[in-house]
Parts: C-alpha cells; structure tokens; sequence
C-alpha cells in the first residue's frame, strides 16, 4: 500500500515495539491534575496497566504492586505532531535572509543550500541513528509522543526508528510487529516534481479509506504568490481533497477554498512559525475556524518553525492574539495539538486523551492547575516533568523516573533544570549520539542545533 515503505531496508524482519520499550511489567498510578476529553479532575489519578490507561477516577484506585508516583504537576495527552520533517532538526536555526514568495524559492537559494541542504546530504544516510534519537527525543522532553515525516536517506537501514516515539508513517506498534504496517501517505506537493514520487492510484486509495491520512504541502507561500495560489486547485482537479487529506500550511487559501476544504471533510494542518520565518504570512485561521475546518498544530521543523510542539504551541497563542483576535480559546489551542490531529490521523481510538482504554502516552507538566490550559500554552522547556509512551516513562525528571522504577538513565540540561532520559528506552547514550552527530555536522560545515530554545 505505501511504495515508499516497500523500499525499506530492515536489518531483522520482526521488530517489536518493545525492543527498545517494553511496556512495564508493575502497573503506574500518576496523581496530578488529570486533564480528561471532558473534564478536568484535580488531584485525580490515572491507571496504566500493560501500556495503556486502565482507569481515570478522583479517587485513589486500588491497584495492588503499582509504582505510585504523587504528583502537583498537570496529566496531559501526549502531543501529536502531524508536520515535521524531524531529521533536519539537528540544525540550528536558519534565519532566512529575505521573505519569500513560496517554499520553492528559499529550496534553491544558495543559503538554505549553504545551511541545510548540502549538509544534510553528506551527514543524513551515516547518521540516522543519532539524528534519529537526537530529534525524537528533542519532540519527547517536550510531550510528544507521536510523530511523522522522517524520511529514509538512500541506501540506508532505518530499523532503529522504531522505539521511543510513534512514527506514524513507520512503525507505531499500533498494526502489529513488523515495519511498513502504517497507514499514513505523505505527498511533499502538487508540483510536478512533487506528483511524480506520489503512489499510482493514490486518489482512489484516498477515496476507498486504504489510506488513513494523507498529509501534503499546499498552498505554502505569501498569497499574492500566482504558483501557490493555484496549488488547491491542482489538489482537487488530482482528486487528492478529500475526507482523509490533511492539507499542511495553506497559507494562500481564502474563505471560499476553506468552505470546500470543510465540505470535502478534509483537515488544515497549521504551522505559523515556519510561515512567518519564510513568507512573514501564515494561514488565515479564523476565516478557516468560520469555515468549521478541522485545524491541528505543528510545528514544521526547527530550521524555521519551532524545535517541537511545546514551543510551536506557544508560538500558536501569540500569534492567535497578535493576528486572530484570540479566535481561539486555550483549550482549543491544546486540542488542536493532542485530540484533533489524532483525529485526522484516525488514531483517536488509540492515543490523542487520557481515557480509559487508550495507550498511556501521556506527559505532565509543571504550572498552574487551575488553568490547566492556560498553563500549557504558555510553558517553557524545562515545565515538562515526565514523558510516556505506552506506559514507559522515556523522559523526564530523575526523582520521577526513579519512583517509577527506571534505574538506568542518563541526565542533559534543558533551560535551567535538569531532565533524564530513560536509557533503555533510548537504546543508548544520547550524549554520545550528540557527539558523533556533533563531529559529523562541524566536519560539513554546520553546528548541532539545540534540544530546546529557552525564553
Ligand atoms: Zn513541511
């Protein structure tokens, strides 16, 4: 179903997701303020049996053998990032030296080349690995928990992707054992050049439910822009808008193509930062919103968007104030980073909130339990005290993961505070990783960028 998945080159034929994670053997019991689909719950409490959350309840539950870990801190669904590019989140940030009129413009320029591009081709293929520890982990310290958009160098085994976070077009651990089960497509564009790579029968693939998402670049560019204004037109007359399109970017889209994007029952997937670093325009959200368009938050790359959805988040409120005239509310804000993409992506029934039933890829985070939200939107790195992925603590503070039993970890410093990394669950030394991945990116020319980027 996803030619670029048959490609794969695996070193084993059976990877299990908990090769690097194996779910824990003790149950969790997480006390905090749990922030559920429907309700917040001060002081409540949350269940994890076998890596998936087996109650929510205001009461202490009684679960005998558990490792209990009482906390002030704010229970929150993992964050599910449907637009990344996250290898070239190994680079620092790129400040592009003029606005511009769409993302094949700044592609050829000579200082993104200079930058990003040629390093990468030399560094991406004898690297993976690191690169791909480095970044996951950079999104999870931060609360993501699943994510997409790596793609393969050439010629090069990536079986060592799976683990740590969920790699939506690779191996979630949700279809089974083995990689290459997903159901995600992505497709860069409709240009040409962009057409040409997309899989053979992929609009009737679409329009069947075979694919799950498809996640595209449309429309990204200023508006006045004539090759992006006609990038959704070339979206429909491919038969490629539909009910399980996620249309990333849009920037150049009116209030008439956002009616369509609604009837058609496709997503907007919105990255403002990314947008306002290269085109000093982003999407017009609120007219998206009047359109009742389903809109998620990404956060693009760390080139030119944000390091991970924590920061990109944050970017989201001000620019919902500064530019939107605060159209939407904190929780809404929140949701479009955690329950709606994990609707777009139909996973929904498997991550997305903390509910009974789903895996446990939770994160909780420091601040102001009476407004959870609010909290959330306005965190920095260092707020985030512990990360989850199917019930394994994979990150976080190093009294946390002790109480929850993870004896080996490994500590690297955020802003000011310190955060541990789960060693096993990281599948080895991410001081390391850096270091090579360090010495590889100085011998091209560039610097490793950062983890986070503090206020
Ligand atoms: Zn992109």
């Amino acid at each position: 179903m996803n030619p670029i998945l048959t490609a794969l080159i695996v070193s084993s034929a059976l990877l299990s997701w908990g090769a690097n994670a194996a779910a824990p053997a003790t149950a969790i019991l997480l006390n905090g303020t749990v922030v559920t689909p429907n309700t917040v719950i001060q002081n409540g409490w949350v269940a994890i049996d076998n890596g998936k959350i087996v109650s929510v309840t205001a009461a202490k539950p009684k679960i005998a053998a558990a490792h209990t870990l009482e906390t002030r801190d704010i229970i929150f669904p993992g964050f599910i990032d449907l637009h990344d590019h996250p290898l070239y989140n190994v680079y620092p940030r790129w400040t592009p030296p003029q606005a511009y009129h769409n993302r094949y413009e700044w592609r050829s320029a000579d200082s993104y080349m200079a930058a990003i591009a040629n390093p990468h081709r030399a560094v991406a293929a004898p690297n993976f690995c690191d690169m791909d520890r480095f970044v996951e982990l950079k999104g999870l310290i931060g609360g993501t928990t699943t994510t997409l958009g790596i793609s393969q160098p050439r010629d090069t085994d990536i079986s060592c992707i799976a683990g740590l976070a969920r790699n939506l077009d690779w191996f979630t651990g949700f279809y089974g054992t083995t990689v290459g089960q997903e159901r995600v497509q992505s497709v860069l564009g409709v240009q040409p050049d962009d057409v040409k790579y997309a899989p053979a029968g992929l609009a009737d693939a679409l329009k069947k439910g075979d694919v799950d998402m498809l996640a595209i670049h449309i429309a990204e560019g200023q508006r006045s822009d004539d090759k992006t204004k006609k990038e959704f037109a070339e979206l429909e007359r491919l038969g490629w808008l539909t009910a399980h399109t996620a249309i990333i970017h849009g920037v150049a889209l009116t209030r008439a193509d956002f009616a369509k994007v609604h009837a058609a029952g496709a997503a907007l997937i919105w990255s403002p930062r990314s947008n306002m670093e290269l085109y000093k325009e982003t999407a017009n959200v609120a007219d998206a919103a009047a359109e009742n368009v389903t809109i998620a938050i990404a956060p693009d790359w760390s080139p030119t968007g944000s390091t991970n959805m924590l920061a990109e988040l944050k970017f989201a409120n001000k620019v919902n104030d500064s530019q939107f005239k605060s159209v939407f509310s904190a929780k809404q804000l929140v949701e479009m980073a955690t329950s709606v993409p994990a609707k777009v992506a139909r996973i929904d029934d498997k991550v997305g909130a903390v509910k009974p039933g789903l895996y446990a890829d939770l994160f909780l985070l420091r601040g102001n339990a009476a407004t959870p939200y609010d909290a959330l939107v306005n965190a920095s790195p260092d707020d985030v005290t512990l990360t989850l992925v199917g019930g394994v603590a994979v990150s976080g503070q190093l009294n946390y993961l002790t109480a929850l039993g993870i004896t080996k970890t490994e500590q690297t410093t955020l802003c000011k505070a310190q955060v541990a990394i789960n060693s096993a669950a990281a599948g080895g030394s991410l001081a390391d990783a850096k270091t090579r991945l360090g010495k590889a990116l100085t011998d091209n020319g560039v610097a490793l960028g950062p983890m986070v980027e503090c206020d």
